[in-house]
Protein backbone atom coordinates (compact mmCIF):
# COMPACT_ATOMS: atom_id res chain seq x y z
CA UNK A 1 0.00 0.00 0.00
CA UNK A 2 0.78 3.45 -0.68
CA UNK A 3 1.70 6.13 2.53
CA UNK A 4 0.40 9.62 3.03
CA UNK A 5 3.28 10.84 4.31
CA UNK A 6 4.97 13.80 2.49
CA UNK A 7 8.67 14.46 3.87
CA UNK A 8 12.32 14.47 3.00
CA UNK A 9 12.67 10.98 2.23
CA UNK A 10 9.35 10.57 -0.10
CA UNK A 11 10.96 13.93 -1.72
CA UNK A 12 13.93 12.57 -2.65
CA UNK A 13 11.76 8.96 -4.06
CA UNK A 14 9.19 10.85 -5.78
CA UNK A 15 12.18 13.11 -7.67
CA UNK A 16 14.02 10.19 -8.49
CA UNK A 17 10.35 8.79 -9.55
CA UNK A 18 9.64 11.83 -11.62
CA UNK A 19 12.99 10.95 -13.92
CA UNK A 20 12.51 7.78 -14.38
CA UNK A 21 8.69 6.58 -14.62
CA UNK A 22 5.99 7.51 -17.66
CA UNK A 23 2.98 8.84 -16.13
CA UNK A 24 -0.30 8.82 -17.01
CA UNK A 25 -1.33 12.06 -15.46
CA UNK A 26 1.29 14.74 -14.74
CA UNK A 27 -0.16 17.66 -12.28
CA UNK A 28 0.99 21.44 -12.90
CA UNK A 29 0.25 23.13 -9.51
CA UNK A 30 -0.33 21.89 -6.28
CA UNK A 31 -3.16 24.38 -5.21
CA UNK A 32 -6.67 22.53 -4.41
CA UNK A 33 -7.42 22.14 -8.12
CA UNK A 34 -4.08 20.71 -8.67
CA UNK A 35 -4.24 18.10 -5.43
CA UNK A 36 -7.85 17.65 -6.19
CA UNK A 37 -7.19 16.78 -9.83
CA UNK A 38 -4.04 14.36 -8.80
CA UNK A 39 -6.70 12.26 -6.27
CA UNK A 40 -9.09 12.46 -8.69
CA UNK A 41 -6.25 10.79 -11.39
CA UNK A 42 -4.67 8.33 -9.24
CA UNK A 43 -7.88 7.24 -7.70
CA UNK A 44 -9.35 6.47 -11.02
CA UNK A 45 -6.19 3.74 -10.94
CA UNK A 46 -4.00 6.43 -13.00
CA UNK A 47 -0.80 7.02 -12.56
CA UNK A 48 -0.17 10.18 -11.21
CA UNK A 49 2.86 12.57 -10.75
CA UNK A 50 2.23 16.30 -9.30
CA UNK A 51 4.39 19.34 -8.77
CA UNK A 52 4.53 22.22 -7.34
CA UNK A 53 7.00 25.28 -7.34
CA UNK A 54 6.35 26.22 -3.93
CA UNK A 55 4.56 24.64 -1.23
CA UNK A 56 1.12 22.76 -1.22
CA UNK A 57 -1.65 25.47 -0.82
CA UNK A 58 1.14 28.28 -0.99
CA UNK A 59 -1.12 30.60 -3.48
CA UNK A 60 -4.78 31.54 -3.02
CA UNK A 61 -5.58 28.17 -1.95
CA UNK A 62 -4.00 29.29 1.64
CA UNK A 63 -5.44 33.10 1.31
CA UNK A 64 -9.48 33.02 1.11
CA UNK A 65 -12.09 33.70 2.89
CA UNK A 66 -12.12 30.05 3.87
CA UNK A 67 -15.76 29.41 3.49
CA UNK A 68 -17.52 26.36 1.93
CA UNK A 69 -20.74 27.54 1.06
CA UNK A 70 -23.37 28.01 -1.82
CA UNK A 71 -22.51 31.88 -2.98
CA UNK A 72 -25.83 33.26 -1.41
CA UNK A 73 -25.14 35.94 -3.80
CA UNK A 74 -25.72 33.65 -7.20
CA UNK A 75 -29.23 33.41 -6.21
CA UNK A 76 -29.47 37.13 -6.68
CA UNK A 77 -28.30 36.00 -9.93
CA UNK A 78 -30.82 33.89 -10.53
CA UNK A 79 -27.76 31.07 -10.89
CA UNK A 80 -29.63 28.04 -9.34
CA UNK A 81 -27.72 25.37 -10.69
CA UNK A 82 -24.36 26.84 -9.49
CA UNK A 83 -25.87 27.30 -5.74
CA UNK A 84 -27.84 23.61 -6.06
CA UNK A 85 -23.87 22.16 -7.29
CA UNK A 86 -21.78 24.21 -4.41
CA UNK A 87 -24.36 23.68 -1.41
CA UNK A 88 -24.50 19.72 -3.01
CA UNK A 89 -20.00 19.87 -2.09
CA UNK A 90 -21.00 21.60 1.05
CA UNK A 91 -22.58 18.94 2.71
CA UNK A 92 -20.62 16.11 1.49
CA UNK A 93 -17.55 18.09 3.20
CA UNK A 94 -18.99 18.39 6.10
CA UNK A 95 -20.91 14.95 6.46
CA UNK A 96 -18.30 12.42 4.41
CA UNK A 97 -15.23 13.61 2.84
CA UNK A 98 -13.43 15.83 5.86
CA UNK A 99 -15.90 16.41 8.57
CA UNK A 100 -12.80 16.67 10.37
CA UNK A 101 -11.75 19.75 8.55
CA UNK A 102 -14.92 21.30 7.66
CA UNK A 103 -17.41 22.52 10.02
CA UNK A 104 -21.05 24.93 10.41
CA UNK A 105 -21.14 28.14 10.86
CA UNK A 106 -23.77 30.27 11.83
CA UNK A 107 -24.18 33.71 10.10
CA UNK A 108 -26.55 36.36 10.93
CA UNK A 109 -27.85 38.46 7.76
CA UNK A 110 -28.88 41.72 9.68
CA UNK A 111 -31.91 43.42 8.80
CA UNK A 112 -32.48 46.83 9.00
CA UNK A 113 -36.15 47.43 7.60
CA UNK A 114 -39.14 45.82 9.41
CA UNK A 115 -41.26 43.63 7.07
CA UNK A 116 -40.16 43.97 3.37
CA UNK A 117 -36.34 43.06 3.48
CA UNK A 118 -37.24 40.34 6.08
CA UNK A 119 -39.49 38.77 3.18
CA UNK A 120 -37.33 39.44 0.60
CA UNK A 121 -34.22 38.24 2.50
CA UNK A 122 -36.46 34.92 4.33
CA UNK A 123 -37.44 33.66 0.95
CA UNK A 124 -33.47 33.58 -0.30
CA UNK A 125 -32.80 31.84 2.29
CA UNK A 126 -35.57 29.82 2.45
CA UNK A 127 -34.42 28.90 -1.18
CA UNK A 128 -30.81 28.38 -0.21
CA UNK A 129 -31.93 25.57 2.30
CA UNK A 130 -34.38 24.15 0.28
CA UNK A 131 -31.71 23.93 -2.84
CA UNK A 132 -29.56 21.49 -1.09
CA UNK A 133 -31.89 18.68 -1.40
CA UNK A 134 -32.85 16.20 0.94
CA UNK A 135 -29.48 15.71 2.93
CA UNK A 136 -29.25 18.13 5.94
CA UNK A 137 -26.07 18.31 7.56
CA UNK A 138 -26.40 21.84 8.44
CA UNK A 139 -29.60 23.21 10.59
CA UNK A 140 -32.73 25.36 9.09
CA UNK A 141 -32.86 29.14 8.76
CA UNK A 142 -34.06 30.91 11.88
CA UNK A 143 -35.92 34.30 11.85
CA UNK A 144 -34.46 36.11 15.01
CA UNK A 145 -36.31 39.72 16.71
CA UNK A 146 -34.33 42.34 17.79
CA UNK A 147 -34.40 41.42 20.70
CA UNK A 148 -32.88 38.19 20.66
CA UNK A 149 -30.31 40.00 18.04
CA UNK A 150 -29.22 41.54 21.04
CA UNK A 151 -28.80 38.97 23.38
CA UNK A 152 -26.63 37.20 20.31
CA UNK A 153 -25.28 39.85 18.88
CA UNK A 154 -24.58 42.51 21.39
CA UNK A 155 -22.06 44.38 18.78
CA UNK A 156 -24.79 45.07 15.88
CA UNK A 157 -26.15 48.40 16.21
CA UNK A 158 -29.31 48.44 18.12
CA UNK A 159 -30.43 51.96 16.31
CA UNK A 160 -29.96 50.49 12.70
CA UNK A 161 -30.87 46.93 12.97
CA UNK A 162 -34.19 45.79 13.97
CA UNK A 163 -34.08 41.92 13.16
CA UNK A 164 -32.00 39.12 11.29
CA UNK A 165 -31.87 35.75 9.75
CA UNK A 166 -29.38 33.22 10.69
CA UNK A 167 -28.72 31.13 8.54
CA UNK A 168 -26.11 28.07 8.20
CA UNK A 169 -22.34 27.83 5.69
CA UNK A 170 -19.21 26.35 6.78
CA UNK A 171 -15.84 26.85 6.87
CA UNK A 172 -12.24 25.02 6.86
CA UNK A 173 -8.56 25.88 7.03
CA UNK A 174 -8.02 25.99 3.52
CA UNK A 175 -4.17 25.25 3.47
CA UNK A 176 -4.70 22.54 5.86
CA UNK A 177 -7.55 20.69 3.57
CA UNK A 178 -5.59 21.61 0.28
CA UNK A 179 -2.86 19.59 2.05
CA UNK A 180 -5.11 16.76 3.27
CA UNK A 181 -6.09 16.13 -0.32
CA UNK A 182 -2.99 15.74 -1.26
CA UNK A 183 -1.89 13.54 1.10
CA UNK A 184 -4.89 11.56 0.18
CA UNK A 185 -3.63 11.66 -3.13
CA UNK A 186 -0.33 10.34 -2.52
CA UNK A 187 -1.92 7.32 -0.24
CA UNK A 188 -3.55 6.47 -3.49
CA UNK A 189 -0.17 6.37 -5.02
CA UNK A 190 0.13 9.68 -6.52
CA UNK A 191 3.81 10.99 -6.58
CA UNK A 192 3.74 14.85 -5.07
CA UNK A 193 7.42 16.84 -5.12
CA UNK A 194 6.77 20.24 -3.73
CA UNK A 195 9.30 22.82 -5.00
CA UNK A 196 9.71 21.66 -8.43
CA UNK A 197 8.87 24.33 -10.93
CA UNK A 198 7.39 23.68 -14.66
CA UNK A 199 9.80 25.52 -16.94
CA UNK A 200 9.06 24.14 -20.95
CA UNK A 201 6.88 21.11 -22.58
CA UNK A 202 8.80 18.34 -24.03
CA UNK A 203 6.88 17.91 -27.40
CA UNK A 204 6.81 14.91 -30.13
CA UNK A 205 5.06 16.44 -33.30
CA UNK A 206 1.88 18.53 -32.02
CA UNK A 207 1.53 16.53 -28.50
CA UNK A 208 2.96 17.70 -25.47
CA UNK A 209 4.11 14.58 -23.69
CA UNK A 210 5.50 15.59 -20.59
CA UNK A 211 7.34 18.86 -19.00
CA UNK A 212 10.80 20.12 -18.35
CA UNK A 213 10.75 20.86 -14.53
CA UNK A 214 13.54 22.19 -12.06
CA UNK A 215 13.99 21.24 -8.81
CA UNK A 216 14.13 24.18 -7.23
CA UNK A 217 16.64 22.87 -4.19
CA UNK A 218 19.03 21.11 -5.87
CA UNK A 219 19.08 23.25 -9.05
CA UNK A 220 18.70 19.89 -11.20
CA UNK A 221 16.48 19.73 -14.13
CA UNK A 222 14.29 16.90 -14.62
CA UNK A 223 12.91 15.42 -17.69
CA UNK A 224 8.97 14.37 -16.75
CA UNK A 225 7.41 11.51 -19.35
CA UNK A 226 3.63 11.92 -19.06
CA UNK A 227 0.96 10.86 -21.75
CA UNK A 228 -1.27 14.08 -20.50
CA UNK A 229 -0.40 17.08 -18.86
CA UNK A 230 -2.71 18.40 -16.68
CA UNK A 231 -1.96 22.92 -15.39
CA UNK A 232 -3.68 23.86 -13.03
CA UNK A 233 -2.13 26.84 -11.86
CA UNK A 234 -5.27 29.32 -10.80
CA UNK A 235 -3.12 33.04 -11.38
CA UNK A 236 -0.37 31.74 -13.05
CA UNK A 237 -2.25 30.25 -15.95
CA UNK A 238 -1.84 33.19 -18.32
CA UNK A 239 2.18 33.45 -17.42
CA UNK A 240 2.54 29.48 -17.91
CA UNK A 241 0.11 29.46 -21.07
CA UNK A 242 3.13 32.30 -22.80
CA UNK A 243 5.86 30.26 -21.49
CA UNK A 244 4.84 27.32 -22.88
CA UNK A 245 4.30 28.67 -26.30
CA UNK A 246 0.22 27.59 -26.02
CA UNK A 247 -2.47 29.51 -27.67
CA UNK A 248 -5.37 28.98 -24.60
CA UNK A 249 -8.99 29.31 -25.12
CA UNK A 250 -9.57 31.62 -22.56
CA UNK A 251 -7.88 34.46 -19.78
CA UNK A 252 -7.10 34.57 -16.17
CA UNK A 253 -7.37 38.45 -14.83
CA UNK A 254 -6.51 38.55 -10.73
CA UNK A 255 -8.62 39.98 -8.03
CA UNK A 256 -7.20 41.00 -5.00
CA UNK A 257 -9.13 40.04 -1.80
CA UNK A 258 -8.11 41.24 1.36
CA UNK A 259 -9.07 40.53 5.03
CA UNK A 260 -8.27 41.60 8.72
CA UNK A 261 -8.53 39.47 11.51
CA UNK A 262 -9.13 40.91 14.95
CA UNK A 263 -8.86 39.46 18.55
CA UNK A 264 -12.40 37.78 19.77
CA UNK A 265 -12.80 40.97 22.21
CA UNK A 266 -13.27 43.31 19.23
CA UNK A 267 -16.85 41.94 18.33
CA UNK A 268 -19.28 40.69 20.60
CA UNK A 269 -21.42 38.22 18.44
CA UNK A 270 -22.04 34.15 19.22
CA UNK A 271 -22.46 34.07 15.18
CA UNK A 272 -20.46 35.21 12.38
CA UNK A 273 -22.51 38.16 10.16
CA UNK A 274 -22.55 38.81 6.78
CA UNK A 275 -23.49 42.08 4.73
CA UNK A 276 -24.25 43.85 1.98
CA UNK A 277 -22.21 45.95 0.54
CA UNK A 278 -22.52 48.55 -2.51
CA UNK A 279 -20.25 46.07 -4.83
CA UNK A 280 -20.67 42.35 -3.01
CA UNK A 281 -21.24 41.22 0.64
CA UNK A 282 -18.62 41.58 3.38
CA UNK A 283 -18.07 38.91 5.69
CA UNK A 284 -17.45 38.52 9.77
CA UNK A 285 -16.00 35.21 10.28
CA UNK A 286 -15.56 33.60 13.39
CA UNK A 287 -12.25 32.27 13.67
CA UNK A 288 -11.08 30.13 16.91
CA UNK A 289 -10.98 32.79 19.67
CA UNK A 290 -10.10 35.81 16.60
CA UNK A 291 -12.57 37.20 13.77
CA UNK A 292 -11.65 37.11 10.36
CA UNK A 293 -12.78 39.84 8.49
CA UNK A 294 -13.41 40.64 4.32
CA UNK A 295 -12.91 40.82 1.82
CA UNK A 296 -12.54 43.39 -0.97
CA UNK A 297 -12.58 42.73 -4.95
CA UNK A 298 -9.83 45.12 -6.68
CA UNK A 299 -8.09 44.83 -9.97
CA UNK A 300 -4.28 43.57 -9.75
CA UNK A 301 -1.32 43.24 -11.90
CA UNK A 302 1.52 43.28 -9.72
CA UNK A 303 3.80 39.94 -8.19
CA UNK A 304 1.77 37.24 -8.04
CA UNK A 305 3.65 35.37 -5.36
CA UNK A 306 3.32 38.05 -2.80
CA UNK A 307 0.25 40.18 -3.14
CA UNK A 308 -0.18 43.34 -0.06
CA UNK A 309 -2.73 44.84 0.90
CA UNK A 310 -2.82 48.40 1.00
CA UNK A 311 -4.57 51.07 3.43
CA UNK A 312 -7.41 51.77 0.91
CA UNK A 313 -8.29 47.82 1.40
CA UNK A 314 -7.96 47.91 5.26
CA UNK A 315 -9.98 51.36 5.04
CA UNK A 316 -12.70 50.05 2.98
CA UNK A 317 -13.02 46.61 5.70
CA UNK A 318 -13.16 49.02 8.24
CA UNK A 319 -15.71 51.60 7.30
CA UNK A 320 -18.18 48.26 5.80
CA UNK A 321 -18.05 46.89 8.97
CA UNK A 322 -18.74 49.91 11.02
CA UNK A 323 -21.67 50.69 9.35
CA UNK A 324 -23.76 47.75 11.80
CA UNK A 325 -21.14 47.58 14.32
CA UNK A 326 -20.81 49.57 17.57
CA UNK A 327 -18.22 50.01 19.43
CA UNK A 328 -16.38 50.65 15.90
CA UNK A 329 -13.52 48.59 14.96
CA UNK A 330 -10.41 50.57 15.39
CA UNK A 331 -7.09 50.14 12.94
CA UNK A 332 -5.18 49.58 15.97
CA UNK A 333 -7.31 46.44 16.93
CA UNK A 334 -6.06 44.70 13.95
CA UNK A 335 -3.70 41.72 14.63
CA UNK A 336 -3.21 40.75 11.20
CA UNK A 337 -3.64 41.20 7.46
CA UNK A 338 -3.82 39.00 4.41
CA UNK A 339 -4.58 39.02 0.77
CA UNK A 340 -5.21 36.54 -1.75
CA UNK A 341 -5.67 37.14 -5.61
CA UNK A 342 -9.02 35.55 -6.98
CA UNK A 343 -8.21 33.95 -11.00
CA UNK A 344 -11.14 35.54 -12.62
CA UNK A 345 -11.33 33.47 -16.01
CA UNK A 346 -12.22 35.25 -19.03
CA UNK A 347 -13.38 32.60 -22.37
CA UNK A 348 -11.75 33.90 -25.22
CA UNK A 349 -14.54 34.75 -27.96
CA UNK A 350 -15.54 31.73 -30.74
CA UNK A 351 -13.09 29.83 -28.76
CA UNK A 352 -12.83 25.81 -30.26
CA UNK A 353 -11.03 24.50 -26.83
CA UNK A 354 -12.82 25.50 -24.26
CA UNK A 355 -15.57 24.58 -21.86
CA UNK A 356 -17.08 26.79 -19.34
CA UNK A 357 -19.32 26.32 -16.81
CA UNK A 358 -21.02 29.32 -14.91
CA UNK A 359 -17.36 29.80 -12.93
CA UNK A 360 -14.79 27.51 -14.50
CA UNK A 361 -13.28 26.81 -17.37
CA UNK A 362 -11.30 23.19 -19.07
CA UNK A 363 -9.49 23.72 -21.94
CA UNK A 364 -7.04 21.58 -24.41
CA UNK A 365 -4.96 24.19 -26.50
CA UNK A 366 -2.89 21.15 -27.41
CA UNK A 367 -2.89 17.24 -27.90
CA UNK A 368 -1.68 15.37 -24.43
CA UNK A 369 -2.21 19.12 -22.56
CA UNK A 370 -5.79 20.15 -20.64
CA UNK A 371 -6.42 22.90 -18.04
CA UNK A 372 -8.63 24.10 -15.54
CA UNK A 373 -9.11 27.81 -13.86
CA UNK A 374 -11.76 29.94 -12.07
CA UNK A 375 -14.21 28.85 -10.08
CA UNK A 376 -14.52 28.63 -6.09
CA UNK A 377 -12.83 26.63 -3.28
CA UNK A 378 -15.84 24.94 -2.49
CA UNK A 379 -16.48 23.14 -5.87
CA UNK A 380 -12.43 21.80 -6.06
CA UNK A 381 -13.63 18.40 -6.56
CA UNK A 382 -16.69 19.24 -9.61
CA UNK A 383 -13.38 21.43 -11.08
CA UNK A 384 -10.97 18.14 -10.43
CA UNK A 385 -12.90 15.86 -12.02
CA UNK A 386 -13.88 17.85 -15.70
CA UNK A 387 -10.70 18.07 -16.32
CA UNK A 388 -9.63 14.72 -15.48
CA UNK A 389 -12.47 13.39 -17.57
CA UNK A 390 -11.06 15.81 -20.19
CA UNK A 391 -7.65 14.53 -19.60
CA UNK A 392 -8.58 10.79 -19.90
CA UNK A 393 -9.54 10.99 -23.60
CA UNK A 394 -5.61 11.68 -24.07
CA UNK A 395 -4.81 8.40 -22.56
CA UNK A 396 -6.51 5.95 -25.41
CA UNK A 397 -7.50 3.32 -23.10
CA UNK A 398 -10.68 2.52 -20.96
CA UNK A 399 -10.91 4.58 -17.46
CA UNK A 400 -12.78 4.39 -14.35
CA UNK A 401 -15.12 7.17 -13.55
CA UNK A 402 -14.40 9.50 -10.83
CA UNK A 403 -14.96 8.43 -7.27
CA UNK A 404 -13.99 10.92 -5.19
CA UNK A 405 -17.40 11.40 -4.24
CA UNK A 406 -17.14 8.61 -2.42
CA UNK A 407 -13.91 8.94 -0.85
CA UNK A 408 -13.01 10.55 2.02
CA UNK A 409 -9.73 12.33 2.77
CA UNK A 410 -7.10 10.84 5.02
CA UNK A 411 -8.26 10.97 9.28
CA UNK A 412 -11.91 11.51 8.03
CA UNK A 413 -12.63 7.85 9.16
CA UNK A 414 -14.07 7.33 12.63
CA UNK A 415 -14.48 11.39 13.54
CA UNK A 416 -17.78 11.93 14.79
CA UNK A 417 -17.22 8.81 17.32
CA UNK A 418 -13.91 10.00 18.34
CA UNK A 419 -15.38 13.64 19.00
CA UNK A 420 -17.74 11.66 21.28
CA UNK A 421 -14.15 10.13 22.82
CA UNK A 422 -12.69 12.98 24.01
CA UNK A 423 -12.39 12.39 27.36
CA UNK A 424 -11.11 8.87 27.36
CA UNK A 425 -8.77 9.82 25.16
CA UNK A 426 -7.50 12.90 27.02
CA UNK A 427 -6.71 10.54 30.01
CA UNK A 428 -4.74 8.12 28.18
CA UNK A 429 -2.89 10.44 26.09
CA UNK A 430 -2.19 12.98 29.00
CA UNK A 431 -3.36 15.81 27.42
CA UNK A 432 -6.38 18.16 28.38
CA UNK A 433 -9.65 17.73 26.98
CA UNK A 434 -9.39 20.95 24.68
CA UNK A 435 -6.30 20.16 23.25
CA UNK A 436 -7.33 16.69 21.98
CA UNK A 437 -10.57 18.21 20.53
CA UNK A 438 -7.82 20.65 18.85
CA UNK A 439 -5.82 17.97 17.23
CA UNK A 440 -9.00 15.77 16.61
CA UNK A 441 -9.94 18.94 14.32
CA UNK A 442 -6.64 19.24 12.35
CA UNK A 443 -5.85 15.52 12.07
CA UNK A 444 -9.02 13.20 12.87
CA UNK A 445 -8.21 9.75 13.34
CA UNK A 446 -4.22 10.85 12.44
CA UNK A 447 -4.43 11.75 15.81
CA UNK A 448 -2.53 8.68 16.67
CA UNK A 449 0.34 9.85 14.47
CA UNK A 450 1.20 13.22 16.90
CA UNK A 451 0.57 10.37 19.95
CA UNK A 452 3.37 8.21 18.44
CA UNK A 453 5.39 11.43 18.57
CA UNK A 454 4.86 12.06 22.07
CA UNK A 455 5.26 8.83 23.21
CA UNK A 456 8.57 9.02 22.00
CA UNK A 457 9.50 12.35 23.24
CA UNK A 458 7.25 13.63 26.12
CA UNK A 459 8.19 17.44 25.70
CA UNK A 460 6.62 17.55 22.66
CA UNK A 461 3.40 17.60 24.40
CA UNK A 462 3.98 21.06 25.52
CA UNK A 463 2.67 24.06 23.98
CA UNK A 464 4.39 25.88 21.24
CA UNK A 465 3.71 29.01 22.83
CA UNK A 466 0.82 29.79 26.03
CA UNK A 467 -1.47 31.79 23.92
CA UNK A 468 -1.97 29.23 20.73
CA UNK A 469 -3.52 26.21 20.86
CA UNK A 470 -0.66 24.08 18.89
CA UNK A 471 1.33 22.02 20.84
CA UNK A 472 5.09 21.28 19.85
CA UNK A 473 4.39 17.65 18.52
CA UNK A 474 2.22 19.38 15.81
CA UNK A 475 5.30 21.35 14.70
CA UNK A 476 7.50 18.26 13.98
CA UNK A 477 4.48 16.97 12.50
CA UNK A 478 4.74 19.07 9.71
CA UNK A 479 7.89 18.25 8.13
CA UNK A 480 7.75 14.56 9.36
CA UNK A 481 4.14 13.59 7.31
CA UNK A 482 2.90 16.82 6.00
CA UNK A 483 6.08 18.13 4.11
CA UNK A 484 7.03 21.24 5.37
CA UNK A 485 10.14 22.47 4.51
CA UNK A 486 10.71 26.08 6.23
CA UNK A 487 9.80 28.11 8.65
CA UNK A 488 7.48 29.35 6.34
CA UNK A 489 5.73 26.31 5.49
CA UNK A 490 4.72 25.87 9.22
CA UNK A 491 4.09 29.35 10.69
CA UNK A 492 1.91 30.32 7.38
CA UNK A 493 0.29 26.95 6.06
CA UNK A 494 0.60 23.79 8.73
CA UNK A 495 -0.20 26.60 11.20
CA UNK A 496 -2.03 29.50 10.87
CA UNK A 497 0.16 31.58 13.18
CA UNK A 498 1.28 34.14 10.34
CA UNK A 499 -2.14 35.76 10.76
CA UNK A 500 -3.12 34.34 14.35
CA UNK A 501 -0.52 35.12 16.19
CA UNK A 502 0.79 39.36 16.97
CA UNK A 503 3.91 39.90 15.13
CA UNK A 504 2.86 37.07 12.81
CA UNK A 505 4.45 34.82 15.21
CA UNK A 506 8.32 35.98 14.16
CA UNK A 507 9.51 35.54 17.70
CA UNK A 508 8.16 32.25 17.54
CA UNK A 509 10.89 31.17 14.13
CA UNK A 510 13.70 30.15 16.59
CA UNK A 511 11.61 27.18 18.40
CA UNK A 512 9.82 26.26 15.29
CA UNK A 513 13.49 25.88 13.98
CA UNK A 514 14.82 24.10 16.65
CA UNK A 515 12.16 21.16 16.41
CA UNK A 516 12.07 21.02 12.94
CA UNK A 517 15.82 20.92 12.14
CA UNK A 518 16.80 16.94 13.05
CA UNK A 519 14.19 15.81 10.62
CA UNK A 520 15.09 18.38 7.72
CA UNK A 521 18.97 17.49 8.41
CA UNK A 522 20.00 21.07 8.83
CA UNK A 523 23.30 22.34 9.19
CA UNK A 524 23.02 26.05 11.13
CA UNK A 525 23.49 27.72 8.23
CA UNK A 526 20.25 25.71 6.80
CA UNK A 527 18.09 26.89 10.36
CA UNK A 528 19.64 30.21 10.45
CA UNK A 529 18.45 30.99 6.87
CA UNK A 530 15.16 29.54 7.32
CA UNK A 531 14.82 31.64 9.95
CA UNK A 532 15.64 34.68 8.47
CA UNK A 533 13.48 34.11 5.09
CA UNK A 534 10.21 34.35 7.30
CA UNK A 535 11.65 37.09 9.15
CA UNK A 536 12.08 38.99 6.26
CA UNK A 537 8.48 38.25 5.22
CA UNK A 538 7.26 39.46 8.45
CA UNK A 539 9.55 42.24 7.98
CA UNK A 540 7.60 43.17 4.41
CA UNK A 541 4.08 42.67 6.17
CA UNK A 542 4.73 44.44 9.18
CA UNK A 543 5.91 47.57 7.18
CA UNK A 544 2.99 47.24 4.74
CA UNK A 545 0.75 47.19 7.87
CA UNK A 546 2.42 50.03 9.92
CA UNK A 547 2.15 52.21 7.10
CA UNK A 548 -1.71 51.13 6.86
CA UNK A 549 -2.44 52.08 10.26
CA UNK A 550 -0.72 55.47 9.68
CA UNK A 551 -2.45 55.88 6.26
CA UNK A 552 -5.62 55.13 8.16
CA UNK A 553 -5.08 56.73 11.39
CA UNK A 554 -4.87 60.16 9.16
CA UNK A 555 -7.73 59.25 7.39
CA UNK A 556 -9.88 59.05 10.58
CA UNK A 557 -8.61 61.73 12.51
C1 LIG B 1 -9.71 36.74 -1.14
C2 LIG B 1 -10.29 35.44 -1.62
C3 LIG B 1 -11.32 34.85 -0.92
C4 LIG B 1 -11.87 33.66 -1.36
N1 LIG B 1 -12.82 33.07 -0.59
C5 LIG B 1 -13.37 31.91 -0.98
C6 LIG B 1 -14.32 31.28 -0.13
O1 LIG B 1 -14.59 31.71 0.99
N2 LIG B 1 -14.88 30.13 -0.59
C7 LIG B 1 -14.59 29.61 -1.81
O2 LIG B 1 -15.20 28.61 -2.17
N3 LIG B 1 -13.64 30.16 -2.61
C8 LIG B 1 -13.01 31.29 -2.22
N4 LIG B 1 -12.03 31.86 -2.98
C9 LIG B 1 -11.60 31.20 -4.22
C10 LIG B 1 -10.56 30.08 -3.99
O3 LIG B 1 -9.67 30.41 -2.99
C11 LIG B 1 -9.80 29.77 -5.27
O4 LIG B 1 -10.74 29.54 -6.31
C12 LIG B 1 -8.91 28.53 -5.17
O5 LIG B 1 -8.10 28.56 -4.03
C13 LIG B 1 -8.03 28.44 -6.42
O6 LIG B 1 -7.24 27.29 -6.33
P1 LIG B 1 -6.23 26.89 -7.50
O7 LIG B 1 -5.71 25.53 -7.20
O8 LIG B 1 -6.88 27.07 -8.82
O9 LIG B 1 -5.09 28.00 -7.47
P2 LIG B 1 -3.78 28.18 -6.44
O10 LIG B 1 -4.19 27.79 -5.09
O11 LIG B 1 -3.30 29.52 -6.68
O12 LIG B 1 -2.80 27.07 -6.99
C14 LIG B 1 -1.99 27.24 -8.14
C15 LIG B 1 -0.62 26.67 -7.82
O13 LIG B 1 0.17 26.57 -9.00
C16 LIG B 1 1.51 26.70 -8.61
N5 LIG B 1 2.35 27.00 -9.77
C17 LIG B 1 2.39 28.15 -10.48
N6 LIG B 1 3.31 28.05 -11.46
C18 LIG B 1 3.88 26.81 -11.36
C19 LIG B 1 4.90 26.12 -12.08
N7 LIG B 1 5.56 26.70 -13.10
N8 LIG B 1 5.22 24.86 -11.71
C20 LIG B 1 4.60 24.26 -10.67
N9 LIG B 1 3.61 24.88 -9.95
C21 LIG B 1 3.27 26.13 -10.29
C22 LIG B 1 1.45 27.86 -7.61
O14 LIG B 1 2.59 27.91 -6.80
C23 LIG B 1 0.17 27.55 -6.85
O15 LIG B 1 0.41 26.85 -5.65
C24 LIG B 1 -11.42 33.05 -2.55
C25 LIG B 1 -10.37 33.63 -3.25
C26 LIG B 1 -9.78 34.80 -2.78
C27 LIG B 1 -8.63 35.41 -3.50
Amino acid sequence: MFLSQLNPEQRENAIACLGNENFDVLVIGGGVNGVGAALDAASRGLKVALIESQDIAAGTSSRSSKLIHGGLRYLEQYDFKLVREALHERELLVSTLCPHLVKPVGFLFPLTEKFRERTYVGAGLALYDALRGFQRALPWHKHLSQKQINEIAPSLRPDIILGAIKYFDAQVDDARHTLSVARTAARHGAIIATRVSAESLIRKGKSVVGVNAKDLVSGKTIAINATVTVMCAGIWSDELHEKFDLKPGYTVTMSKGVHIVLPGSAIKSEAGIILKTPVSVLFIIPWGDKWIVGTTDTPYIGDRAKPLAEHSDVQYILDQANRVLSPELKIADIIGVYAGLRPLVANKKNSATTKLSREHTVDRPAPGFVSVAGGKYTTYRIMSKDVIDLAVNELRKLTSESVTEKLPLVGADGYFALMQQVEQIAEESGLEPDTVTHLLNRYGSMINEIFILIKENATLAKKLSPDLPYIRAEILYSVSHEGAQSVSDVISRRTRISFEAKGHGADLAESVAEIISPVLNWSNKDRKESIAEYKSIVEQELIALGEIKIACEKINS
